[in-house]
């Protein structure tokens, strides 16, 4: 539990999301202020009705949000500005109450870029992307900047044509996965599939992994899904869903104070949860 003091001048940055309960970002920041003897406190707000609630920021001169679902996109309308990345990907992680004007945030692309760079870079590469939601949505864009290739599979087509044609590359269902997959570097799983209580599944069967793969799943309930498992059983390298949730949370620090977070520190309170 954090140890800070709270006084007159204590800023206060919430949280709004059903996850509330149970969310780890609260160790996260709490320990980060603590060590660098930031006077922030980071607490969950149960939110009863969105617009309200963003207008209670105003007034209470909160200073900032992290925002997940469900009102990532649902509190858009609400807010003064968006940053580049909330205004392509059409959804907020964070917001920043600057005297009284809200400005959307979102580090959701960035963070995945980062927990992928962690084993590889992107540039020259072909990415698979399995899904068209929010969370593709995010990284497509952000694999796009580096340089990635990127090919969007998704189970409904239109979804992943409109996201396709937003980020400018390929797109088809997921019967090409086999087709797709050949050839490809990464391979990305930013579906809900293999996320408990259905942690069996997984949509890219075990005999389409290769060894030269790097395998990433955005699902971290478990940590270890099915398809990292069997990734990892086929020699591929793979990258946790936990690593981008650390990173996405990591950066928002960052926005949140304007102080370079201090990443051990984070990385131990997130892993001693
Ligand atoms: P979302 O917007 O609801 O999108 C869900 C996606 O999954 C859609 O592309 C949907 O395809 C696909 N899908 C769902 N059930 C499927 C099935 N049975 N077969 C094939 N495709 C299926 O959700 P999201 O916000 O993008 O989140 C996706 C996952 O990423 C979740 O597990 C979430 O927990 C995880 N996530 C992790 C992080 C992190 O920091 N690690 C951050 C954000 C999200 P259709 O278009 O066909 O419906």
């Amino acid at each position: 539990m954090t140890m800070t003091k709270i006084n007159g001048e204590t800023h206060i940055i919430g949280f709004f999301g059903a996850t509330y309960k149970t969310s780890k970002m609260y160790r996260m920041y709490n320990a980060a202020f603590e060590a660098l003897g930031l006077n922030y406190v980071y607490v969950p707000f149960i939110v009863q009705d969105i617009e309200k609630a963003i207008e209670a920021v105003r007034h209470l001169g909160i200073k900032a949000i992290g925002v997940t679902i469900p009102y990532k996109i649902a509190v858009v309308p609400y807010l003064d500005e968006l940053d580049s990345d909330a205004r392509r990907i059409g959804a907020v992680n964070a917001v920043m109450n600057n005297n009284g004007k809200l400005r959307g945030a979102n580090t959701d692309g960035k963070g995945a870029l980062k927990a992928l760079q962690e084993v590889t870079h992107v540039a020259g590469k072909k990415v698979v992307l399995l899904g068209a939601g929010g969370a593709a949505r995010a990284i497509a864009f952000a694999l796009a900047d580096e340089g990635g290739s990127v090919v969007i599979l998704n189970r409904t087509k239109d979804a992943a044509a409109n996201l396709a044609k937003a980020v400018d590359c390929k797109y088809e269902t997921l019967d090409k996965l086999e087709q797709e997959i050949r050839g490809a570097h990464i391979v990305i799983n930013a579906t809900s599939v293999g996320m408990a209580p259905m942690e069996n599944a997984s949509l890219v069967s075990k005999e389409l992994l290769s060894s030269a793969l790097i395998v990433m799943d955005l699902v971290s309930n478990p940590r270890e899904t099915t398809l990292l498992k069997e990734a990892k059983e086929r020699g591929c390298q793979i990258v946790y869903g936990d690593r981008m949730l650390f990173w996405q949370g990591a950066l928002k620090f960052q926005i949140y104070t304007g102080i370079e977070p201090p990443i051990e520190v984070m990385e131990k309170a997130l892993n001693n949860f």
